[in-house]
């Protein structure tokens, strides 16, 4: 392996030879740990038959690794002015690509279409945490073709994404990662391991996509709209806050007995249910309004 870019001595070198400053707004916190770079391919399953999708390269800390393992590497970094540090230490690498974009925007489908020929490929990432959950939404809701999903995310954000019904941590993230996926949580990492150091422990998480979901719905996008009520008002009982849904053309005297006849109580709360009992909650409701 060429020298790495990831020890604490390059890293602040590349700093301060391209008098780069650390945007807190873009999330910068780079990765200066060789040891957790080269696990983190090793979690990911990279190997050269792979096509590897990375999200905010940074100065190419994890990108050189995933270089060097992967048989191409797209890497998509917002910051401009990282663009010109990344030509400079990837040169020498012709497996990788750096798009100038933001990853909300960028058109995901077509570099899997263009780089992998339409087949599934892999996502690996140290997350901009400012965005974990949109990131991590779009590359499941969309149903792109990603095998597996291994990321860098705070320690609290993995917990969400393993979470059970009634834990303090589940929510809508939880219900969308274990109904796409199958998730291992591979490490927890400490801030000194990064620069600058984040306030919070993070982890690494391998989401492995499912070709088939663990549940079946009548209407997946009514099964993630109540999944949404419910938890967008967490402290309300299900009745109620399905109740303050006008789009579901249901009385609350409907949503009552709909409720009861599922055998649950009627102060029963979102948070309670678990993936199969909101497909059970979608699937009546869809049975209701189609009567
Ligand atoms: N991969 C590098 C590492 O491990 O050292 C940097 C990781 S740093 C936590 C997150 C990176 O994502 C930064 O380089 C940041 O500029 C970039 N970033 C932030 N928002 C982004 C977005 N919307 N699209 C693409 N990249 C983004």
């Amino acid at each position: 392996m060429a020298e790495r870019i990831s020890t604490p001595s390059r890293t602040k070198q590349i700093i301060e030879e391209n008098s780069f400053y650390f945007k807190k707004n873009f999330g910068q916190n780079f990765l200066i740990d060789s040891n957790i770079l080269d696990n983190i391919a090793q979690c990911a399953g990279v190997t050269k038959e792979d096509c590897v999708l990375e999200i905010g390269p940074g100065i190419g800390s994890l990108t050189q690794v995933l270089a060097e393992t992967a048989r191409e590497v797209v890497a998509v970094e917002i910051d401009n002015t990282l663009i010109p540090i990344l030509n400079q230490t990837l040169n020498g690498y012709d497996n990788v690509e750096i798009l100038n974009q933001d990853i909300l925007k960028t058109d995901i489908d077509t570099i899997i279409e263009k780089k992998n020929g339409g087949k599934p490929i892999k996502v690996v990432a140290n997350l901009p945490y400012y965005i974990t959950t949109p990131i991590i939404m779009d590359l499941l809701e969309k149903e792109r073709h990603i095998d597996t999903i291994t990321v860098m995310v705070q320690k609290e954000v993995a917990e969400r994404m393993q979470a059970s019904p009634k834990e303090k941590e589940y929510g809508a993230l939880s219900i969308a990662v274990q109904y796409y996926c199958d998730a291992q949580l591979d490490m927890i990492v400490q801030p000194s391991c990064f620069m600058p150091r984040p306030k919070v422990a993070s982890a690494v998480i391998t989401l492995k996509v499912l070709t088939e979901r663990k549940v079946r719905t009548k209407d997946e996008s009514l099964f993630f709209h109540l999944v949404k009520c419910a938890f967008g008002q967490r402290r309300k009982t299900l009745l109620n806050s399905l109740n303050n849904q006008g789009e579901l053309n249901l009385s609350k005297e409907d949503l009552t007995s709909l409720i009861i006849s599922l055998g649950w109580d009627e102060r029963i709360r979102g948070e309670a249910l678990s993936i199969h009992e909101f497909a059970a909650l979608t699937d009546a409701i869809y049975d209701k309004q189609h009567q």
